[in-house]
């Protein structure tokens, strides 16, 4: 990827678009094409196209999409597979039309099965039933992959999926009912704290574990992915004979490689925050699954690692949501 080619970043100003957009610019790269909500509505078919043929872009980072926490999937089910499917497949289909370089299609750790064998591998992918909360949303994300394989088969393409692991950050959705819950236990530690308030409630019974991966990791693994010589891409994109003897999709994992329960994440904000007090659970809504902790191997083994901690990590989150909250 030349420093002055032409890179879109769909969702620039979502959770892993903005911190793509910091990490291209930080790395030197002058050439970022990006379009507000407003601009360009990813979900109608005419307008992309209009946009690929004009502007031509390179390469295309498929950051947009209709995303959110436990409540928002189970509440807005509809919104979630429809958005999803429109803004992928105009996406990916343009970029095909218009001769894309090479795209990255993101999505997240929901893809595989609710009881999937932990760590996650890619080749889980399609072996068992989904998740409920976000079946929507999961299975637009599996048709993605499975649309950018099938262009990389029928028609050569350099379309690779990257499903990072829970994530949170600056620029993270702080709504108190449909955010994740990193930011949603910010917001609520932080006002507790504020109005002295002793007592917090989360989610949940606390026993689920979830693996976190800072947004500016997660721009860096993207970025590493982009940059990877072709024949190291193409590798990913070929993705060997797996353990299963099958062929693989396009699908990497990017995860931190270590998980937490939803208690210890509690108190560890509740301690950055300084809030003192109690912390209940609330055990009318959702766990959700109990634990997806990703193998992210085959990244790790093309050489990228994460290098934000989950303390400093959320140390960033808390004052980001200070200065702008
Ligand atoms: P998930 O990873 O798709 O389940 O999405 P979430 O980030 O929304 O939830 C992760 C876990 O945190 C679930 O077990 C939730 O029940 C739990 N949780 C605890 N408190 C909260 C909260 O205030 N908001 C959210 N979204 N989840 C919470």
């Amino acid at each position: 990827m030349k420093k002055d080619a032409k890179i879109y970043v769909a969702g620039h100003r979502g959770l892993v678009g903005s911190a793509l957009i910091n990490q291209l610019s930080q790395q030197g790269y002058t050439n970022l094409l990006t379009r507000t909500h407003a601009e360009l509505d990813l979900t109608n078919q005419n307008a992309v196209k209009k946009f690929f043929s004009e502007e031509k872009p390179e390469y295309v980072f498929l950051a947009a999409a209709k995303v959110g926490g436990i409540h928002a999937n189970n509440t807005y089910p509809a919104e979630f597979i429809h958005q999803n499917l429109a803004i992928q497949t105009n996406v990916i289909h343009e970029s095909y039309v218009n001769g894309v370089k090479r795209l990255l299609f993101l999505g997240s750790s929901c893809i595989y099965p609710k009881f999937a064998p932990q760590p996650m591998k890619e080749e889980h992918l399609l072996t068992g039933a989904l998740e409920p909360t976000n079946r929507p949303y999961a299975l637009a994300k599996i048709a993605g992959i499975e649309m950018c394989w099938s262009y990389n088969r029928q028609y050569g393409t350099q379309y690779l999926a990257a499903m990072p692991t829970n994530l949170y950050g600056p620029g993270d959705n702080y709504h108190p009912e449909n955010s994740h819950v990193i930011p949603a236990l910010i917001r609520k530690f932080h006002e507790a704290k504020v109005n002295n308030q002793s007592v917090v409630t989360v989610w949940g019974t606390g026993t689920p574990k979830r693996e976190f991966l800072c947004n500016e990791d997660m721009a860096d693994a993207c970025v590493f992915l982009m940059q990877l010589p072709d024949n190291q891409f193409q590798k990913l994109l070929e993705s060997d004979e797996s353990a299963s003897g099958k062929l693989q999709p396009p699908l990497v994992n990017v995860g931190y490689g270590s998980d937490i329960t939803i208690k210890v994440l509690a108190e560890t904000v509740q301690k950055i925050i300084g809030h003192q007090g109690n912390i209940q659970f609330d055990t009318s809504k959702p766990d959700g699954t109990l634990r997806k902790l990703m193998d992210a191997t085959i990244l790790h083994q093309a050489g990228w690692q994460p290098k934000v901690s989950i303390e400093a990590g959320l140390e960033i989150a808390y004052q980001d949501f200070l200065k702008h909250h």
